[in-house]
């Protein structure tokens, strides 16, 4: 079974088919590359201006990774910072839902990297970050390689299918192509948006994960919308909400109520079913007591930290979505204070969210920035944000805000203060725009 999963992890994360080609000539007996082989074929450095003070390299542009770029290089100007992303753009999961159902456009969303760097005064490059050298110091990109005093590694998430009985790779990818979750790529939010737009009637399921998944409220927002799209379209048609959870996991009087209020006859809410397999030929979601059959689907599985954490030998042995092993509170790896893990992959139990990355990427920066200068700053919460539409035209929006604590008793973190607004109108509509703007002003134009 490890055998398997590596081998498809592996070839996931390899670029190109040429890539894939040359790699697949020199893995070791688990199906992963090995290094030295893979650095001799990207081992000249990567084009970028020579240093001009201490590299701090941030793999993932992301929420965590474009915050962490702009405020290492306020913090500390000396530092020559460099952001790669495999991605041209950056296009936002958060609020996509509301673009899925035409309240905002696609322009709300995209922004530039380019821009980013230029405004902010750091180096982009786009790229696919593929080895670590620790020893050396040196990432191993698809441009070449790249050596570091500091690596910031924000990769974000990657799904988990085994955790609902897909275990070999064609099912796998069938299941990527034909029913999307869309948590993670603008490609899968797009086919979403174009699924729930087209959708002539019948059963359209939506998933819910276990675990510690990206955006808690997200896939109940998302039966929101898609649900008022099928409303408006006058479509004969119902939501099939699967949730893995015993309940509603954030907001859950709030959106019992929505879906009760508003759309009785368009969402049908089951909890507590535990998903182990998806019959493609017949259309059909397993769970432990029934199956469920359907016409259209997005399947949204567990997650895990992404798959860079594992190739590059950081995940935690303890850690169930294979999450790196970080200090909780400076979020350095244990063993290494040159190399820190942020956003989505980070192992504490925050809320993987949008405004959880960007603040702790914040607090990170001053983490290392203090380091760098042989000195310590107190633990600072992160921020949790996060609004969720109900209704459109006009969008109606709830929300919630929520610091946390470290429980000594317990050793983990648990919700601090939290503030939540159930009660949803078209004022928090805006100002979860508002909010959004205001990110992406801060993350790429201030
Ligand atoms: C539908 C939806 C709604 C959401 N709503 C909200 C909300 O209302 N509020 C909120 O706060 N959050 C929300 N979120 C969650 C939010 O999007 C994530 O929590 C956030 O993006 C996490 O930031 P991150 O930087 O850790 O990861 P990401 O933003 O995913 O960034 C990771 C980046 O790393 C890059 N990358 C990965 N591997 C490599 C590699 N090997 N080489 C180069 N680049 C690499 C990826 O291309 C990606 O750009 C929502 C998410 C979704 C899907």
């Amino acid at each position: 079974m490890t055998k398997k999963i590596n081998r498809r992890r592996f070839l996931q994360t390899s670029a190109s088919a040429a890539l894939t080609a040359t790699l697949s000539s020199q893995v070791n007996a688990e199906g992963l590359p090995s290094s030295p082989a893979i650095g001799g074929k990207f081992s000249s450095p990567a084009a970028l201006p020579k240093p001009r003070g201490p590299r701090v390299v941030i793999v993932g542009g992301g929420w965590s990774g474009l915050t962490m770029a702009k405020y290492l290089k306020k913090y500390h100007p000396k530092f020559d910072v460099v952001l790669l992303d495999k991605n041209e753009q950056f296009v936002s999961c958060p609020i996509s839902n509301v673009w899925m159902a035409d309240q905002v456009n696609l322009d709300f969303l995209t922004h530039s990297y380019v821009e980013a760097a230029q405004k902010n005064n750091y180096l982009f490059l786009n790229t696919v970050a593929l080895e670590l050298d620790r020893t050396s110091k040196v990432l191993i990109t698809t441009m070449g390689s790249i050596k570091y005093d500091y690596l910031v590694l924000a990769p974000g998430i990657d799904y988990d299918y085994n955790r609902i009985g897909i275990d070999n790779p064609e099912d796998e990818y069938a299941l990527r192509m034909n029913y999307p979750a869309g948590f993670n790529d603008a490609s899968e939010i797009i086919s979403i948006k174009h699924k729930v737009h087209n959708f002539k009637g019948g059963t359209l399921a939506l998933t819910v994960p276990s675990g510690n998944y990206r955006c808690i409220a997200a896939p109940y927002e998302r039966a929101c919308m898609a649900a008022a799209i099928l409303k408006k379209r006058n479509i004969r048609g119902k939501i099939l909400l699967l949730d893995m959870n015993p309940g509603i996991r954030i907001k859950a009087e709030g959106f019992t109520r929505a879906f009760e209020e508003y759309y009785s006859d368009y969402i049908q809410y089951e909890p507590s079913t535990e998903i182990n397999g998806v019959n493609l030929q017949d259309k059909e979601i397993e769970t432990d007591f029934d199956s469920y059959g359907f016409d259209d689907a997005i399947i949204y599985p567990p997650v895990r930290a992404a798959a860079i954490i594992e190739r590059f030998g950081l995940t935690d042995k303890n850690s169930s979505q294979k999450e790196a092993a970080i200090d909780r509170f400076k979020y350095h790896l244990v063993d290494d204070e040159h190399v820190y893990v942020t956003g989505d992959s980070r192992s504490q139990p925050f809320s993987k969210s949008g405004n959880t990355a960007h603040s702790e990427a914040k607090y990170v920066a001053e983490v290392i920035v203090a380091h760098a200068n042989g000195k310590e700053i107190p633990w600072r919460s992160p921020q949790t944000m996060c609004f969720s539409g109900v209704k459109i035209d006009p969008l109606e929006s709830m929300s919630i805000i929520a610091f946390y604590q470290f429980d000594e008793r317990e050793k983990t973190f648990a919700f601090d203060r939290t503030h939540l607004m159930d009660q949803w109108d078209s004022r928090a509509g805006q100002a979860g725009l508002a909010w959004a703007e205001g990110m992406y002003r801060d993350m790429f134009y201030a």
